[in-house]
């Protein structure tokens, strides 16, 4: 059995791995039978670039519709994704206004977790996290998010999103171990965290950041399903 302060699990998200095929998001619904509407892990989508732009093809046929088909006009956009779960911080904002303990730090392995026994379903944690990672369970009231498939990482498995993922583009371990291909890709690759500038030190690390799709005011749209249940 590890000692205390020995495992620090984390998650590296390689977004130029990532397809944007929300895989990730459905097992973890099917894995912690997440109500309809609300997510613990979404897969933010941001659409950048210019329309119309020139652009110079050259066409095998004849176009009926256009006189100079060379010439048309054609968008010239990126699809940018997103992986948005909880970073499970090291230093977690959410846990200090908890007025009743549920929100806590696991000593051991440095998991944010949620007591479902103690949760009075204040939600003054779902209010402090920057991230906008917790949510109101629809049907109980309790605030719930990732937990990193904490059943599961003590079985020895992976978190359902990282062994559904087909592109393997998120990569899960031990912070602590140089030898576990977390560590080694925050060795070797330029990595980044969400709002660094809140100093909640995130253990979720993504590769290939573009600031469009980090900024948290563009790509919600579809992510506030949850916001009708509330009105109900
Ligand atoms: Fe808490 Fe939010 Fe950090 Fe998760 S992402 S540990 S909910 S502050
Ligand atoms: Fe991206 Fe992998 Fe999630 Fe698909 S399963 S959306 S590739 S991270």
């Amino acid at each position: 059995m590890k000692k205390e302060g020995e495992v620090r699990w984390g998650m590296v998200i390689d977004l130029g791995r990532c397809v944007g095929c929300h895989a990730c998001q459905v097992a973890c619904k099917a894995e912690h039978e997440v109500p309809l509407g609300v997510w613990r892990i979404w897969v933010k989508v941001v659409q950048k670039g210019t329309y119309p732009e020139m652009a110079t093809v050259s066409l095998p046929w004849d176009c009926p519709y256009c006189e100079r088909p060379e010439e048309a006009r054609y968008p010239r956009m990126t699809t940018l994704f997103l992986p948005w779960l909880c970073n499970h911080c090291d230093r977690p904002i959410c846990n200090t206004v908890c007025p009743v303990g549920a929100a806590y730090k696991r000593k051991e392995d440095g998991i944010v977790m949620i007591d479902p026994h103690r949760c009075i379903g204040c939600n003054y944690c779902r209010a402090a996290c920057p991230y906008n990672v917790r949510y109101p369970n629809p049907i109980t009231g309790m605030i719930e998010k990732c937990d990193f498939c904490v059943h599961r990482v003590e079985s020895g498995l992976l978190p359902a999103c990282v062994e559904t993922c087909p592109t393997n583009a998120m990569v899960f371990g031990n912070l602590k171990d140089p030898s576990s291909k977390v560590a080694q890709l925050l060795s070797k690759e330029k990595v980044q965290v969400l709002k660094k500038e809140m100093a909640t030190y995130p253990n979720v690390y993504y590769i290939g950041l573009d600031k469009d799709v980090a900024d948290p005011l563009k790509g919600w749209e579809k992510h506030y399903y949850h916001r009708e249940f509330e009105k109900l």
